[in-house]
Formats: C-alpha cells, structure tokens, sequence
C-alpha cells in the first residue's frame, strides 16, 4: 500500500514537474475531483454514430443541448475490466527539442505491449504523429490497439492547466480537426472518436466549443502518476492500489518524460491478470456502458 504521505509527496512532484515541462497530461491529481469541472456526463442508454469512424464504434451520446459527452470509467458491476490508456504527448513548440534529440516516442512500451498482448488505447497529438508518422501509422494500424486524439498542439483548453499554453476558444474545435488530420496523414486508418483534453482541463465552454464533432471526451479515474517519475515502483502501486472494475488507467507514452512507463507496464499487467482482471480498450468500456440497463 502506498501511504498518504507518499502519495502526496508523489502528486505534488508530479504537479511542479509538468509546471516546468509543460508537456504532459493527467498530472498531479486526479481530474475527476478537481474544481470547476462538471461531473462526467451520465451514461446513456443508447450509442450514436461517431463521424470519425464507421459507424458502429461504441461513443456516448451528446447530453443535453448536444453537449459533447464525458467518460471516465465504465461499469463497476459487470465484472474486472480495465482499460490501459497511453497519451503520447508532444506540444507544438517542442519540435527544437525533438531536434536535439529528446525523444517523445517510447518503441520499447509499445513493443512491451505487443509483446504481453495488452489491448490498449493511445491518445496522440497531432504533432506527435508529425514527428513519428511511422509509429503513429504502426499504433494505428495494430488491431491490438486504438488510437484517439490529444488534441495537434497539446495546448491547455482551459486557463491554470499545469502550465500549458492555452488554445484559444475559436481555435479549439479547428486543433482537434487538425489532429485528425495529422493522424490520417501519418496513415492511421481508423482514428477513433474519442478525444482526450491536454492535462484533463476541460470545463463546459471546452465541451461546447467540440459540440458536432462526435466525440466522447475521455477522462480517468486512476492516475497512474508515471509523468516525470523516477520510481517504477511507486507508479505500480498507484495503479494497483487505483485500479477497480470498470477503471480507466492513464499512462504515458512518451519516453523523455515518463522513462518508468515500459517497467510499470511489465509489473502491472501480470498482477491485474493474477487479480482476475481482463485488459480492454476505452472502446470495450463504453460498450459496456451503453448497454448498462
Ligand atoms: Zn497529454
């Protein structure tokens, strides 16, 4: 068990690494609590088709008014499901360090991924695919995997979001548009409607801005706290010790700044198998969402 000091210690690093780095998602605490967000959109009954995708792909209807609808876990009673999710990261201005070499990519997760047959869902900026097309082609292509979309810039959707520079209002529908484009450029076939708000800062202007796109904005509810960690060790007990039926687990896939992610991944995944757990895709768990009676 990881004790609340730890885990304190743990989340307040996270919270001042990405001020510094400004890069990654899903820092420092955990969205669903944070304040001034609207709860996840309650889920209903019945799924829509997604223009993204053919149809038939499993997303959650708008709410009221067309609101784009939020998902941060599926069911907690039809059995030990949970869905690993990666967010390869990369902000637009960060081409100059990708130029230096930093590396934004992680081959070895993905091949660990492979390897251990782990169904996964990936959120990629836009310009991650632009600096690793073949990557995000292979991601995409993998029926292993999905791929959805962290927005092109990996900009902030709302202001006091860990330091990201902010997309303004008028551009937010056009970055997420232009991240699907970047994907099918890079060859993804199929990116998925699914859509993952840099840093997890949305807020109800955020949702409306994405009203007609057809995408579910995908949340968690376990953070495993990789970004910037050091310790894989910490991060697997995070997990474990987040990890309920139905959970959404993010990760990151993006090497410079979650170097412990491919260890986790090895330790973590057999333990949820031994605990009689089933690794999906966010697509399995709203699936099972929608056909919640
Ligand atoms: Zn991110």
């Amino acid at each position: 068990m990881i004790s609340p000091v730890r885990h304190v210690r743990l989340a307040r690093g996270a919270v001042a690494a990405c001020i510094l780095g400004a890069a990654l998602a899903a820092c420092g605490t955990t969205s669903a609590s944070r304040p001034g967000r609207p709860a996840p959109a309650p889920a209903p009954a019945s799924s829509v088709p997604a223009s993204p995708t053919p149809s038939g792909t499993p997303s959650l209807a708008p709410g009221p008014g067309g609101l784009t609808p939020v998902f941060s876990n599926g069911p907690r009673t039809k059995g030990k499901t949970v869905a690993l999710t990666f967010d390869a990261d990369m902000t637009a201005d960060e081409g100059p360090r990708a130029a230096r070499g930093e590396h934004f990519d992680n081959p070895a997760l993905i091949a660990t991924l492979r390897e251990l047959r782990v169904p996964a869902t990936v959120f990629m900026t836009g310009r991650w695919a632009d600096e690793y097309p073949d990557e995000a082609r292979s991601i995409g292509s993998d029926p292993l995997f999905e791929l959805a979309n962290h927005s092109y810039s990996h900009y902030a959707f709302t202001g006091n979001c860990y330091g990201l520079p902010r997309v303004s209002a008028g551009r937010m529908r056009s970055d997420v548009e232009r991240a699907y484009s970047a994907l099918r450029k890079a060859g993804v076939p199929h990116p998925m409607p699914y859509f993952r708000f840099p840093g997890g800062c949305y807020d109800k202007a955020a949702l409306r801005a994405l009203d007609g796109l057809h995408v579910t904005a995908v949340q968690w509810d376990v953070i495993s706290g990789d970004a910037f960690a050091t310790d894989a060790d910490a991060v697997v007990r995070q997990v474990l010790d987040g990890v309920r039926p139905g959970s959404v687990v993010v990760m990151h896939c993006t090497r410079s700044a979650a170097p412990t992610t491919e260890r986790v991944v090895r330790t973590v995944v057999p333990e949820l198998r031994r605990r009689g757990y089933r690794l999906v895709k966010v697509s399995d768990l709203i699936s099972e969402t929608n056909d919640r009676s």
